[in-house]
């Protein structure tokens, strides 16, 4: 689950990380108040804008303003609340912003002796173990470091059990180039951003820009953090950070249907039940010429509601040419399953598109006669072959 920077923050700050301080507001009045707020409570006559959105690069996209006062403040907060914010993240659709941060300025308008670093904590897949992955170079995008200069993306692996060590730290601030105050505080710094990481069972922390000011602080004034679902349950008061405005709505409603759902960007929907069979369908869709809309697997039960559910999550992406529906009947009997596809159907209405069904399993032959026999423009299939080929014939009768 992604959370926004204003919430990562706040746990970061929960955590004794320094970060760059600051409040959110959802009008331009109470931007004015954040800043007002500000100058009062910290070393700030500059206040920064930011948009809230779950997306990176807004930088670059104008949703991170300098406001040079308290009416400034107000004026960017107002161009900003509602817009469609457009970054290298977010699609060329952009995403809608609901609030800003309004935030101190911690580079203390411009002053030259500050450095920006990449921070951030994440699973090494081929290790199996997480890392802090590093560089000297911050603030910019750690993609074009990575592809432009690699030997400036530093890691220190972390050991299960042990965690991320002293001297470890340690080695990563002097790798940073600090000395003296800063390299302390980048110690302190380092331990708390991994006791963020590990308390709030964490699958990603990112900081970027990590931040030495000119007095030798070190802050965090960006934040990405993204939970592990499958520990929020452990975690009921980050679980209420959850922000569904952001989510993909096709997503939520596989969700609230128990339903594992990846939108892809292809023309054939899938339902399909078990996820190796989910794979293999998509693979078939590929060789035989289209390419899937979606990984949706049902799971076990494929009654009509979950497969009305399915129709109805993937019948909201007009891309989708026709559907492809592949279900293995073991558990669950093939007739009931060629039943609730008719049923789900009907009540779905004007699905103005090809339905192609196989059904394997236990009693597949009932089952087929159902379909045929529903008097719906529903195609069955017997074989994973056949299934592909009328895959294909309908997709090039559009
Ligand atoms: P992102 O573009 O979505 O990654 O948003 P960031 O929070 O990283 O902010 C983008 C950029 O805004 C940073 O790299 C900084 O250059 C700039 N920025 C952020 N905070 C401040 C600030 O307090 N003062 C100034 N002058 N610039 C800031
Ligand atoms: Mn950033």
């Amino acid at each position: 689950m992604n959370i926004h920077e204003f919430q990562g923050k706040s746990l970061l700050k929960a955590y004794n990380v320094d970060i760059q301080e600051g409040f959110i507001a959802e009008t331009p009045d109470h931007a004015v108040i954040a800043a007002r707020q500000i100058r009062e409570k910290f070393r700030s006559e500059y206040f920064v804008i930011k948009a809230q959105i779950h997306a990176g690069g807004r930088g670059k996209g104008g949703g991170v303003k300098l406001a040079k006062s308290v009416e400034e403040a107000g004026m960017l907060a107002s161009k900003m609340i509602g817009m469609q914010l457009v970054t290298p993240q977010t699609g060329p659709e952009g995403k809608r912003v609901g609030k800003v941060l309004v935030a101190q300025d911690v580079y203390y308008k411009g002053d030259s002796d500050i450095r920006e670093f990449y921070v951030s904590i994440l699973l090494d897949r081929n290790k199996g173990r997480y890392i802090v992955m590093y560089s000297p170079d911050g603030g910019m995008s750690i993609e074009e470091v990575a592809e432009k200069t690699p030997d400036r993306i530093f890691t220190e692996e972390i050991t299960p059990g042990i965690g991320l060590q002293p001297f470890q730290c340690r080695n990563i601030a002097f790798i940073l180039g600090l000395s003296g105050a800063a390299f302390r505080n980048m110690l302190k710094f380092l331990e708390g951003i991994h006791e963020t990481f590990t308390g709030c069972d964490a699958q990603l922390l990112e900081i970027n820009p990590v931040l030495k000011t000119s007095d030798n602080r070190i802050l965090a004034v960006d934040c990405k953090i993204v939970l592990d679902d499958n520990a929020l349950f452990r975690h009921p008061d980050l679980a209420a950070m959850r922000d569904i405005s952001e989510e993909d709505p096709a997503e939520v409603e596989a969700g609230n249907n128990s339903l594992n759902f990846v939108k892809l960007d292809g023309n054939v929907g899938c339902m399909v039940n078990g996820a190796g069979l989910a794979m293999a369908t998509m693979d078939i869709i590929k060789l035989s010429g289209g390419s899937p809309a979606n990984f949706l697997d049902v799971g076990g039960g494929a009654s009509a509601k979950t497969v009305e559910a399915g129709f109805r999550i993937i019948l909201r992406d007009p891309a989708v040419k026709a559907i492809l529906i592949n279900i293995f009947g073991g558990i669950v009997r093939c007739e009931r399953v060629a039943n609730g596809v008719v049923e789900a159907y009907k009540s779905v209405g004007k699905i103005n598109i090809p339905v192609i069904v196989r059904l394997q399993g236990t009693n597949a032959a009932e089952a087929k006669e159902i379909i045929d026999n529903s008097g719906l423009a529903v195609i069955s299939a017997v074989s994973f072959r056949e299934a592909a080929e009328k895959v294909k014939e309908a997709l090039s009768e559009r």
